[in-house]
């Protein structure tokens, strides 16, 4: 016997018909004697439908009644599945996050989790009980709804299962496990067995939206052993877990990709000690996060450009923030280009395997695709290209690092 945390996306909860199959594997999962908690998403669609509705209302609004508004799409299916299990001889019982509660810091629209209180659904599910917990949101300290994020209900989720003391936590989605590539764009992608935390939490932050990075972070913090499986299908998975002695290692595990970053070049920028810190200075305070920067040295010796990536979402606060910073950074003007694509390859194998980059780079180069900025890390290479040749890109790294399925 086991506890169990089973975390449903919006697709597998898309209609009746899904969530009754969602009920079934549930109902399975407690016959067989385990504790099981649930936690649901939106169904498909529904989270982007109220986020347009509150855009609609009002481009400027409160960030806190956004969260009251996008939060009610995952209080539908908890309360759905429940009803569901109910009418197979299930005691379930539906949770939204202020009633466990589930804690968190009072950042609308991002929130991040404090602490939980799992004892009620504890005792219920030792009980025999099923838990439904309607994932992606919380309770601020001023007892205001939050929302952790898109795609947060895989934090809820792990989180659930670090609070509950679960001895794993289920993600059951569209796909059948995480792939060396979204099996979306490149159709020969190869599913993973076993990935580690390592792996996944770059490859989330690179863009493999499989599961919400912050979800894998706290696996790895916490220690939970994740799994990610199909709600489709009887299938195996991808394990998420620790590093292992002497498991073999890919050089390269997965490749990722992001469309939602934004390039911005600063022309003729004073070449001084001080200018990176009065450019971004303005934009940290602004909580806008820069991912790739890169800056020339000056031919002349007194002025270069400097380029750098926000992510799509802030890429108008930043704009802004840069005109209104114009004549103390001291830049001719703004060169803006919002259709690039990043792609990040990743692998722990990196560490120990030179040329990883280059095949990177050569792969690119024989189909004629540009890279604009380059950056790397320990286990990662990312470069940013025109979002026109993201496809044929991925397809070709994805063959360049024998990644292809047979
Ligand atoms: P859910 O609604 O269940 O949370 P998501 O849409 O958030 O599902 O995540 C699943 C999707 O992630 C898949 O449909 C797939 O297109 C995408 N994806 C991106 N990269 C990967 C990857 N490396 N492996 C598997 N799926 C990936
Ligand atoms: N429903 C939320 C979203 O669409 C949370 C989630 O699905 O994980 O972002
Ligand atoms: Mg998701």
């Amino acid at each position: 016997m086991a506890r169990i945390v089973q975390k449903f996306g919006g697709t597998s909860v898309a209609n009746l018909d899904c969530i009754r199959n969602v009920a079934v594997r549930v109902k399975a999962a407690c016959d067989a004697g385990n504790q099981v908690a649930v936690v649901v998403s939106a169904m498909a669609g529904e989270t982007n439908k109220l986020v347009d509705l509150v855009k609609q209302a009002s481009a400027l609004h409160d960030s806190a009644e956004y969260d009251a508004i996008v939060a009610t799409g995952e209080q539908v299916t908890a309360g759905l599945l429940s009803i569901v299990l109910q009418s197979m001889g299930v005691n379930a019982r539906s949770f939204l996050g202020w009633q466990l509660p589930i804690k968190t810091d009072g950042i609308h629209g991002r929130a991040r989790i404090d602490d939980i209180d799992g004892s009620q659904a504890v005792s219920l599910m030792e009980k025999g009980h099923v838990v439904v917990i309607a994932g992606f949101q919380g309770l601020s300290p001023d007892n205001r709804v939050t929302t952790l994020g898109r795609g947060g209900s895989d934090t809820t989720a792990v989180a659930l299962a670090a609070a509950f003391k679960a001895d794993r936590c289920e993600i059951y989605t569209d796909v059948d496990g995480v792939y060396t590539c979204d099996p979306r764009i490149v159709p020969k992608a190869r599913k993973i067995d076993r990935i580690t935390y390592e792996e996944m939490l770059e490859m989330a932050s690179q863009g493999a939206k499989v599961l919400q990075t912050r979800s894998v972070e706290m696996a790895m913090n916490f220690n939970v052993p994740v799994t990610v499986l199909s709600s489709f299908e009887d299938k195996p998975g991808t394990i998420v877990a620790a590093e292992i002695e002497n498991m073999e290692q890919e050089v390269v595990t997965g490749i990722a990709y992001d469309k939602n970053e934004a390039k911005i070049t600063l022309s003729s920028v004073d070449d001084r000690p001080g200018v990176a810190a009065a450019i971004f200075g303005p934009l940290t305070e602004a909580e806008i996060n820069v991912d790739m920067i890169v800056q020339n040295v000056s031919a002349d010796g007194k002025t270069t450009d400097m380029t750098f990536t926000v992510s799509e979402a802030d890429f108008d606060r930043t704009i802004d923030h840069l005109d209104r910073h114009k004549s103390e950074i001291g830049f001719k003007e703004i060169l803006a280009d919002r259709n690039v694509a990043k792609i990040s390859v990743v692998g722990v194998g990196m560490r120990s395997h030179a040329g990883v980059a280059q095949r990177m780079f050569k792969a690119l180069a024989d189909k004629g695709v540009n890279i604009q900025v380059i950056s790397t890390s320990e286990i990662k290479v990312s470069v940013l290209i025109s979002q026109d040749y993201l496809e044929l890109a991925l397809r070709a790294l994805h063959t360049a690092y024998g990644l292809d399925a047979e």
